[in-house]
């Protein structure tokens, strides 16, 4: 019955998530997600909701959560936008922000929801190509008429951190387009541009709960910048659904921010599992990508990528591999807890020792 799709739909392509397995006993390293549980006082705070209270609708300015991020991002709370998930957050972007007479510039090689939210919504886009070391080089973004550019800092899936300077000095060439900063994976080693909310009118932060928080399953995200974006951003929310979030969702992740201590623990430990990784793999004879994010891009001169996959995934070990010709000879792996990089290491030992 395909015929009562609309013709943006017909022509559609999918963005394709991670596989979700129902397999109990994976070690799923496939998807970012974090190996450790949210704080406890994530769950205790849930569990103070009452039944009552969720008869009524949450609210619609999340002034609570508002707050309690400005405070930390030392931001005003008309300065945030929260939405359920990143990717919520930045459908809103593409939408209010993003589609102009001129073209949207991401990189060819970066988070493949953005070409997707591009076709869905009538988009024009330029994919800039990485440079040879896979990095971003903002220099190729300066002098082209644009409608916004957008990128993950660090970029997914290489995990390849830009320097401030670069992005300042992008916010300084291109003052008429919305730069978006996607920092999904900001926390685990990347430089934020939150501190230049208040000086570049142009600059919207794009944050999620579900990486460094451990909150994937809550779906919690939030941009930052100028009350005129976060004002375009309410208004096309509010065309949508007037209420951001579920009153579990806002009492959550005002809880994840009262727990300090915890989430500088679990992102040093994920760091140094990623450090860790790193030296295992590159002993094995793999390259990996310089990454700041809690994942790693790697490759194997003698072993293709599509099949360490497959080797993995028959072991019970889910990676990422994406057949994209520019990158489909490495794999992004999530970084785990000790014992699952500890399996990982084993298996691909194992699955690479017979020269
Ligand atoms: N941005 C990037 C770069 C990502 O990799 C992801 C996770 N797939 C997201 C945004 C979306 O995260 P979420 O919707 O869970 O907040």
């Amino acid at each position: 019955m395909s015929q009562f799709w609309s013709p943006i739909v017909q022509t559609l392509t999918p963005y394709v998530p991670g596989e979700q397995p129902k397999l109990p006993g994976l070690i799923k390293l496939n998807t970012n997600e974090n190996p450790y549980p949210p704080s406890p006082a994530v769950t205790a705070a849930m569990h103070t909701v009452t039944a009552d209270s969720l008869r009524l609708y949450p609210d619609p300015d999340a002034a609570e959560l508002k707050k309690t991020l400005a405070a930390y991002h030392d931001v005003q709370p008309d300065e945030i936008f929260v939405g359920n998930g990143s990717d919520e957050v930045l459908a809103f972007a593409f939408m209010a922000l993003l589609k102009h007479s001129e073209p949207l510039l991401f990189a060819d090689i970066t988070y493949s929801f953005y070409p997707v939210y591009c076709k869905l919504f009538g988009i024009d886009y330029v994919e800039v190509p990485l440079n040879s070391a896979m990095e971003i080089d903002t220099a190729d973004y300066e002098d082209r008429a644009c409608g916004g550019i957008i990128f993950p800092n660090p970029n997914a899936p290489t995990g390849i951190p830009l320097p401030l300077a670069a992005i300042e000095a992008l916010l300084i060439k291109q003052p008429n387009a919305v730069v978006v900063v996607d920092e999904a994976y900001v926390d685990f080693g990347g430089e934020t541009a939150i501190p230049f909310i208040n000086k570049y009118p142009n600059l919207l932060v794009i944050r999620t709960f579900s990486k460094s928080r451990s909150l994937a399953g809550l779906r919690v995200g939030f941009a930052m910048g100028h009350v005129k974006l976060i004002e375009a951003l309410e208004r096309v929310k509010n065309s949508f659904n007037s209420y951001p979030m579920d009153r579990l969702a806002l009492a959550g992740a005002v809880a994840s921010y009262g727990d300090e201590a915890y989430f500088q623990k679990t992102n040093a430990a994920i760091i140094d599992s990623r450090e860790q990784m790193t030296a295992a793999l590159e002993k094995l004879g793999f390259t990996v990508l310089p990454s700041a994010a809690n994942f790693i891009f790697a490759r194997h001169e003698s072993y293709a990528a599509e099949q360490l996959a497959a080797g993995l995934r028959e072991r019970a070990i889910i990676v990422r591999h994406f057949k994209h010709p520019r990158i489909n000879q490495y794999l992004r792996i999530s970084i785990g807890n000790p014992d699952e990089c500890k399996m990982l290491i084993q298996t691909l030992t194992l699955l690479t020792s017979n020269h």
